[in-house]
């Protein structure tokens, strides 16, 4: 397998693929498929119940807070957040550094609600998230929305915001990377296809007093409280991506040896690959050392004409996926759970013989 360096549907780690690939025609010796199952019965219940049960030790969910396995990811979220949030009135704050964020004020605000913006890096161009002393919520804020790590950007949050109403966290790209205080947080929930699993599957952990606060009426399958009624299968849920997303959380623990050791391993890869990029003039990062994000790196080359030529050279050495967003150019390099050092190792290296030959 090549190194896959993709900002999402991300590289998963092989030995979860291996074991899935075991399992995949006859999973214990039940004589189908996981695919084939139905939802309702007791082997899917096992696998299901298990992936939760291992998230809330992973994570040390509280009690009071219910974890949902959803579709139409985070995206999704983005509506169904003021949808279950604002009903009882109120405003929506948000903390904008980058595209995801703005993506998730839009929304809102497209479907009519008040929204305030308490906080930006808009005027810096997203180089530094702004401190905890600039926050400015308003007096109404139903909940303030921030995103922990802007996949695009490469900006990350180095501290979590403390304010009176309940934080709402995009958590799309760095969920899983570092431990975290569930109890800081109303909702935290992130689309699955960076650390969680493969794409389809969208994780919601929401504390139980924010269940009731829905516009009425609300469809269904947007409403929070029927969603953690129904145990997350209101209607058929993405199994396989489920039972995918229950083998990661297994690997996380059992062979990572949980989130601080995965946070050991994610500050030292994206640490090596900063150096790299600082040590030198041929590649630069903009982002303010403070708000560098762990699991995107984004970076460019001195002579954006060199960019073809090192992707190429890149993919042809193994090293996949390395070109930026589409809206932002340049080079960017993934580091998510599932990159081993070795791939960053490999990467530097490559760079390294890249500028020699090229700068
Ligand atoms: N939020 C963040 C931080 C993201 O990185 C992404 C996708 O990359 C999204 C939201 C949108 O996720 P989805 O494609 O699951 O709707």
């Amino acid at each position: 397998r090549h190194y896959n360096f993709c900002a999402g549907p991300a590289a998963l780690p092989t030995a979860v693929l291996e074991r899935a690939s075991r399992e995949i025609l006859d999973y214990q010796g039940r004589g189908l498929s996981v695919m084939e199952m139905s939802h309702r019965s007791s082997e899917f219940i096992a696998i299901a119940e298990r992936a939760e049960a291992d998230l809330r030790a992973l994570l040390a969910i509280p009690a009071n807070y219910r974890v949902l396995f959803l579709q139409g990811g985070a995206s999704l979220q983005f509506a169904m957040l003021p949808l279950n949030l604002l009903g009882k009135g109120g405003s929506a704050n948000f903390i904008q550094t980058g595209i995801w964020g703005k993506k998730a004020l839009t929304e809102a605000r497209h479907l009519g609600f008040e929204c305030v913006v308490a906080a930006s890096s808009e005027a810096n161009g997203h180089i530094e998230v702004p401190p905890q002393s600039t926050l400015t919520p308003s007096a109404d804020a139903a909940y303030l929305h921030y995103t922990s790590n802007e996949t695009i950007g490469g900006l990350a949050f180095d501290y979590v915001p403390k304010v009176d109403a309940p934080l709402v966290c995009d958590m799309s790209s760095d969920i899983l990377s570092k431990p975290i205080d569930v109890s800081d947080y109303g909702v935290i929930y992130a689309g699955a296809q960076k650390n969680i699993g493969p794409a389809g599957l969208t994780l919601v952990i929401v504390r139980e007093d924010l269940l009731d606060q829905a516009v009425t009426p609300s469809p269904t399958l947007f409403n929070y409280r029927q969603l953690a009624e129904a145990g997350s299968m209101v209607n058929t849920p993405p199994t396989y991506a489920w039972y995918l997303a229950g083998l990661v959380f297994q690997w996380l623990q059992e062979e990572v040896g949980g989130l601080e050791a995965m946070r050991e391993i994610n500050q030292r890869k994206a640490q090596k690959l900063y150096a790299a990029i600082d040590s030198s003039d041929f590649y630069s990062n903009p982002i303010a050392v403070r708000s560098r994000s762990l699991m995107n790196v984004p970076f460019v080359l001195a002579d954006e004409a060199l960019d073809a030529a090192f992707l190429r050279e890149a993919d042809a050495a193994g090293l996949l996926n390395l070109k930026g967003h589409r809206s932002v150019g340049g080079m960017r390099a993934s580091l998510y759970n599932a990159v081993p050092e070795a791939a960053v190792d490999a990467l530097i290296d490559f760079m390294a013989d890249f500028e020699q030959r090229k700068g």
